[in-house]
């Protein structure tokens, strides 16, 4: 399991406008499929904008990453 897919989606209900989140990992599993928990109704997510969405947010968590090991690198030079 990757860090992206513990983040969550913020969806909003097409039937009741009740918003809610579900996982990246929970929509990969279930083919984009959301579910309102307040109504019940499902809906599928587009592929494509959920793939763009997901590849950001990869991208975004890399940078993060290489972000915290510059700073770590640069800690423990100067740290001495
Ligand atoms: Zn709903």
């Amino acid at each position: 399991m990757s860090l992206i897919d513990t983040q969550n989606f913020n969806i909003t209900c097409g039937e009741c406008a009740h918003q809610f989140s579900q996982s990246v990992g929970d929509l990969k599993l279930n083919d984009r499929m959301t579910i309102c928990p307040e109504c019940g109704n499902s809906h599928q997510l587009d592929k494509a904008g959920f793939e763009a969405a997901v590849a950001e947010g990869e991208k975004q968590i890399e940078d993060l990453q290489a972000k915290v090991r510059s700073v770590g690198e640069n800690l423990f030079k100067g740290g001495n």
